[in-house]
């Protein structure tokens, strides 16, 4: 696994977000991207249920966008944000997102951290 290139296709999909604070996230499994997502207005039930604003957050985005969930169990998930001198800044899922996560049983996350090497790896 790749983590550079995979979070470089992270930061590719985090650009398509409408908000100031840009997030991708992006699922690998055996080298090949299953599904990407970034955080976007989008009233979810799962969205509504804890969130008012209605922001769907990008790693919740990529597991809904992801059609076979099963796909999801033993993956890789990265998570991309930057600052906006376009330094790396701290990625790390939310307690909502993670839950999710766990429940799909994605095996390993890594997200975009301030200090070098500017990521971290988790498992799940
Ligand atoms: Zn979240």
């Amino acid at each position: 696994m790749n983590v550079k290139r995979a979070l470089t296709i992270a930061k590719r999909t985090s650009l398509l977000s409408p908000y100031r604070h840009q997030i991708g996230a992006v699922v690998m499994r055996k080298g090949k991207v299953i599904s990407t997502g970034y955080n976007k207005k989008k009233s979810h039930p799962i969205v509504c249920a804890y969130n008012p604003l209605k922001t769907l957050h990008a790693e919740l985005d990529a597991i809904l966008s992801c059609e076979n969930k099963e796909l999801l169990n033993g993956a890789t998930m990265f998570i991309f944000r930057q600052r906006r001198d376009g330094a790396p800044a701290l990625a790390h899922p939310c307690p909502i997102c993670m839950e999710e996560i766990k429940k799909h049983k994605i095996r390993f996350i890594f997200y975009t951290i301030e200090e070098f090497p500017y990521w971290r790896k988790e498992n799940v």
